[in-house]
């Protein structure tokens, strides 16, 4: 069994990311950034120019041209939504795109092939109730977003996203802490002691609406004094350690009680 890994993602490129990033910066918190050229959904997005500083201290992935769910577009506009995107981010900053998250976490198997094929090294989604990666770079999961989901909704994305075999467990352990933060502390303890990946996303502008910055510091705060710098990585150091060449599934992380 590995030893914790902590590793963060930000989704949707809000304004408010800049925001994120002092904060993970200020405890030294590796991340990745998932960000749109523009969004479809009306939401502002970082200009070029603060994606470019962004850039210069996090990684910054793809998620798509225009956050469009791929899963309710026809074929065309899906692969022009993940290769445009791609262009448009690289246009930007200059540099080499690696990573995509599915917007929604929406996609079908098909959207994995088109982003593969667009160059990416990867793709992240909103799987969540994760502590392995078992070494599927197409549809990285996640251990949970940074939101206070009932326990209601951790129960109906446990039914509708399988892989339950490597789920359950850690459902079990959420479902005894009747509050989100202590469930995510819990599971954060428990990933210290056993080892694992601990996968935290969110997107900024939730945190701004439902007042949670400060309960992120905090917890970023504990999270640190546990997992050194070398531990705490972005999605593509991520994979780049447990995931790359590695096509056997059960090579991946497997959680041990
Ligand atoms: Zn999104």
């Amino acid at each position: 069994m590995t030893a914790a890994v902590l590793c963060f993602s930000v989704d949707d490129g809000h304004p408010l990311d800049m925001r994120m990033a002092n904060l993970l910066m200020k405890h030294g918190v590796q991340a990745s950034f998932f960000v749109p050229s523009r969004n479809s959904e009306g939401q502002p997005v970082l200009s070029p120019s603060a994606l470019r500083d962004l850039s210069g201290k996090f990684e910054i992935g793809s998620h798509t041209l225009e956050h469009r769910y791929l899963n309710r577009l026809d074929m065309h506009e899906a692969l022009r939504q993940i290769t445009e995107g791609k262009r448009a981010l690289q246009d930007t900053l200059g540099k080499p795109v690696q990573g995509f998250c599915y917007p929604g976490g929406k996609y079908r198997a098909i959207h994995c092939g088109m982003v593969q094929a667009a160059g990416f090294r990867y793709a992240r989604t909103t799987q969540n109730l994760r502590l392995d990666v078992e070494c599927s770079p197409l549809e990285l999961p996640t251990t949970l977003q940074f939101y206070p989901h009932p326990r209601t909704v951790l129960i109906r994305n446990f039914i509708a996203q399988g892989h339950w075999h490597h789920r359950l467990q850690t459902l079990e352990l959420l479902l005894e802490e009747p509050h989100w933060l202590d469930r995510l502390r819990r599971l954060f303890a428990w990933t210290v002691r056993h080892g694992g990946i601990f996968h935290l996303w969110c997107h900024s502008l939730d945190l701004e609406r439902l007042g949670l910055w400060q309960a992120l510091d905090r917890f970023l705060e504990e999270a640190v004094e546990w997992i050194p710098c070398e531990r705490r990585l972005n999605n593509l150091q991520l994979v780049t350690r447990y995931c790359n060449g590695i096509p056997d599934a059960n090579a991946g992380f497997q959680i041990i009680r």
